[in-house]
């Protein structure tokens, strides 16, 4: 079909393209740079907080505002930096996912990316594409397109070729953005970009889905709890510090400080900047990720529903058997030796959209392009001496494959004018629709018995892990004859697709992990058996499922003995969405991938949707949140593993922010009660915010993978980002900072009588006590003894930063004069490193005590978090 169009030369369409523009519709969404700037001064505590500062520079603390306005700018750069990062990683993610089109230039079909597509480019179309450009359908065949994009309604339009492409109606034209459910076609673009039907409306392709995760709604909630009660305690220092007599306007310029350190409202920004990274490291392992909250969830699996073909397998097919009624022939053997055979071969050429080349000066080698199960059956013909361009047959009409039907069908005329229906496919499915077979005697009536010698032949092959293909045909008694009925049942191939080298060890991974994998195939039962037990997903006491036994089945019934099942075997799109919602009444945190269009409503049900980068159809990709550029199980698993690090990175900065924040708000809450000067003036507290909450705390959602991230069962999809235990541990943390400043502090005025002093002590052992309690965040399980500090460099140099910053406020004079800070003596060091060391040896024993406690539980009770063994 596409052979009779030369389309556009590269000349042709460069010029168009300039002409034209590229075929993208402008979102307009784009922040700008300015935009995200003025957007981290959007804060209400910022603005307050300017706002008191610019009246005590009127008052004459020139000084002081001017550094308060230097902190806030700085930590403002310090966000739109981040962001402006992570909105341009997401832009260039939203790119790559963005489909291509399947374009003839110069003669070629090439794959360009969509964007490029010119008015007057041929592209061609299949079930399961987008449509790149609005266009005519200059040809094809019964091509059916899901236009509910343009009009709401998601019933497929049909689409037939313009008798006159240059006026064509709505029945030959097909729109931008729709999907091709079923047929295949050739088109000539006749709009593109903004001239569209679509760009007419709106742009909602290729773009990455950033809404708020459901990590980052709820931390955004809490944030808003939290900020309420550090604002009623921020109200309360001030106050009480007014009643106390001290200068009102300085105790609210406090009590904003306090409030602008202390409120983590920065926090989902940090959560979406970490989640941000952790999809370009995704991508860095071949995974795509198009919904951000997908890092979030991938974390959470506990059931992998893999696709067996290309996913598991490395859809590699090599034809290694062909059988008809006069039994096993090898490949290569001269067809025309043997009529059966002949016959087959036949079919297989003709029924195949693959294309067969053979390199210059090689003979019998051969190069294919299309779908491998084709390719693999037009390479084995070849090999037997068998060319499409030979035969004496003109393909007609085609009735493409499609999962659910598990055949196709193509009519051709033969020389003599005579029409043949030729038709391959599932034999079990395919041997229902014929009433004879074909042997060397000629075309006989297929009986029963003869019917059951066959199926025992195609168990046969499956059971030696062969995918297996069947082969028939029919006279026809016209173009239009392609009903597979009355077929002659003409023999099968049997190929071999090897599993991946590569998910033996994802299997194993998996499983390690408490994640079950589970194989979901439109092949045999026996082949997707023998497959699924070399791989490990299949073990002794596991159940199969075919797609017939699904049908019987009820939901419920589903549900009850889903955790059973290992293997579902020849089923449809429409069985996997049965099997997603069982799972997840089951209260799975399911992954599923899919290719084909009809996979699109499960792999949308699931809670990780997955696609295929390469076999996958636009459709899919689009329903999905996860694309596998190599099509891998173990990228999958890989994935899941980045998942379960981000998250635990998640916990760490959190862990690290929180315990911070409480140790600033204890010390001045504290101090205020027990009736003592402020220990930390505004300009002080907002340094600490700077020197402390920025860069360590993002350096800490770059921590590398902890070595048993994957020896951990999943947890779960609603579990608090608090729990273990981590809400304690953060507030005792927070607790034991504030009242080791306050004890540095009480110790400095009573040792020196100068609050100078005293307060150079409190902020010094503030700020480093935070620096040293964001290597103990480093990991909830191992005490700061046991942890390699420079393993992650980021974090290092971060803490390094902020030491300096100290450094330098304390004991350059400049700096020291504007920070109020003074030089501290030997021994007034020793009474801060004193305190310091005190907090992370008091915390080191609690962990002990509670490692000790649960390591007790655990053999006490054996229910332990890890999974040392396999789970099943
Ligand atoms: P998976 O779902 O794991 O990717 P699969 O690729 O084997 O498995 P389908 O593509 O739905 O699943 O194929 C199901 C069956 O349909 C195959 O076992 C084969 O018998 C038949 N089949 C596959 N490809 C074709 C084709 N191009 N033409 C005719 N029949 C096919």
């Amino acid at each position: 079909m596409m052979e009779e169009y030369q389309g556009l030369t590269a000349r042709q369409a460069e010029k168009r393209l300039l002409e034209h523009g590229e075929n993208k519709i402008r979102s307009g969404k784009k922040a700008s740079a300015l935009k995200l700037f003025a957007g981290q001064f959007r804060d209400a505590m910022i603005m307050i907080l300017l706002a008191a500062t610019v009246v005590s520079a009127l008052m004459g603390e020139y000084t002081e505002a001017m550094t308060i306005i230097a902190i806030v700018f700085v930590n403002a750069l310090l966000g739109f930096f981040q962001e402006y990062r992570t909105e341009r990683t997401l832009e260039k993610l939203g790119e790559l996912s963005a489909p291509n089109a399947a374009v003839i230039r110069d003669g070629q079909i090439q794959s360009i990316p969509a964007s490029m597509v010119v008015p007057g480019d041929i592209f061609c179309l299949k079930a399961g594409d987008r449509i790149p450009a609005d266009g005519c359908v200059l040809g094809g065949d019964s091509l059916s397109c899901d236009e509910s994009m343009l009009s709401g309604e998601s019933i497929g339009v049909e689409k037939y070729a313009a008798p006159n492409p240059d006026a064509p109606q709505k029945a030959n034209r097909v729109y931008m953005g729709a999907t091709v459910t079923r047929g295949r076609a050739v088109c000539r673009a006749t709009e593109t970009g903004g001239a569209t039907e679509m760009g007419k409306i709106a742009d909602m392709l290729g773009t990455i889905e950033v809404q708020p995760t459901p990590l980052q709604k709820r931390l955004a909630h809490m944030g808003k709890i939290i900020g309420i009660a550090c604002l009623v305690i921020c109200l309360v220092v001030a106050v009480t510090g007014i009643l106390r007599g001290e200068d009102p306007f300085n105790m609210l310029l406090t009590g904003i400080s306090l409030a602008v350190a202390a409120i983590p409202e920065g926090l989902p920004a940090v959560v979406t900047i970490a989640l941000a990274l952790s999809v370009g490291r995704m991508v860095k392992r071949k995974a795509l990720i198009r919904r951000l909250h997908a890092v979030e969830t991938l974390g959470c699996a506990d059931v992998i529903c893999s696709d067996k073909t290309g996913t598991l397998t490395e859809n590699r097919m090599t034809v290694k058997v062909l059988w008809t009624a006069s039994g096993e022939t090898e490949i290569g053997k001269r067809a025309s030796s043997e009529p059966c055979s002949a016959m087959l071969l036949d079919i297989a050429v003709l029924c195949n959209n693959a294309l067969l080349d053979t390199p210059a000066g090689r003979k019998d080698a051969f190069t294919t392009d299309g779908e491998p199960t084709e390719a693999a059956l037009l390479i084995a013909a070849a090999k037997s001496g068998v060319f499409k361009k030979q035969l004496p047959y003109e393909p007609v009409k085609e009735l493409p494959f499609d999962s659910a039907r598990k055949m196709m069908s193509v009519c051709v005329r033969r020389k003599d004018g005579k029409y043949l229906l030729f038709t391959k496919g599932a034999p079990d499915l395919l041997l229902d629709r014929c009433t004879h077979y074909l042997s060397k005697n000629g075309v006989s009536l297929l009986t029963p018995a003869i019917k059951s010698q066959i199926s025992q032949q195609n168990d046969a092959l499956a059971r030696r892990a062969l995918r297996v293909l069947g082969f028939a045909y029919r006279e026809a008694d016209s173009a239009g004859d392609i009903r597979e009925e009355r077929l002659i049942f003409t023999g099968m191939a049997g190929m071999i697709d090897p599993p991946r080298k590569e998910a033996f060890d994802a299997v194993i991974k998996c499983r390690e992990a408490g994640i079950r994998p589970v194989m979901i195939t439109g092949d045999h039962a026996v082949t997707a058996r023998a497959i699924a037990e070399e791989l490990t997903i299949y073990q002794p006491g596991d159940r199969i499922m075919t797609g017939r036994e699904l049908d019987k089945t009820s939901d419920e019934a589903l549900t009850r003995m889903i955790s059973n099942i290992s293997v579902f075997a020849r089923v449809t799109p429409a069985h996997k969405l049965r099997i997603v919602r069982a799972l997840k009444k089951q209260g799975h945190t399911v992954a599923m991938t899919g290719d084909g269009v009809n996979d699109a409503p499960a792999v949308k049900e699931a809670d990780i949707g997955v696609s295929m980068g390469i076999t996958g159809t636009d459709v899919t990709k689009e329903a999905s949140s996860v694309i596998l550029l190599d099509d891998n199980f173990a990228t999958l698993v890989a994935a899941v593993e980045e998942g379960r690090v981000i998250y635990r990175n998640i916990r760490k900065f959190i862990r690290y922010l929180f315990s911070c924040n409480i140790g600033e708000v204890v010390t001045m809450f504290f101090a205020m009660l027990m009736g003592m000067p402020v220990p930390l003036l505004p300009i002080q507290i907002l340094l600490v915010n700077l020197a402390t909450d920025g860069l360590p705390a993002i350096a800490l959602g770059l921590e590398p993978p902890d070595k048993d991230v994957m020896r951990q069962r999943p947890r779960r999809a609603n579990e608090s980002v608090f729990s273990n235990g981590l809400g304690f541990t953060i507030v005792i943390r927070g607790l034991l900072i504030g009242l080791c400043t306050l004890g540095v502090f009480v110790s400095l005025i009573r040792s020196s009588g100068d609050l100078l002093t005293a307060r150079t002590g409190a902020l010094l052992a503030l700020v480093l006590m935070q620096l040293i309690h964001v290597f103990e965040c480093k990991s909830e399980t191992k005490g700061l003894f046991s942890i390699n500090p420079l393993n992650n460099l980021k974090l290092v140099g971060a803490v390094a930063v902020s030491a300096i910053l100290m450094y330098l406020a304390i004991y350059n004079p400049v700096l020291g004069s504007i920070f109020r800070a003074v030089p501290l003596t030997g021994e007034q060091l020793r009474t801060v490193l004193t305190y310091c060391v005190f907090v992370p040896i008091v915390s080191g024993i609690i962990l002990m005590i509670k490692n000790r406690a649960s390591t007790h539980t655990v053999s006490s009770k054996s229910s332990h978090k890890t999974c040392p063994h396999p789970v099943k």
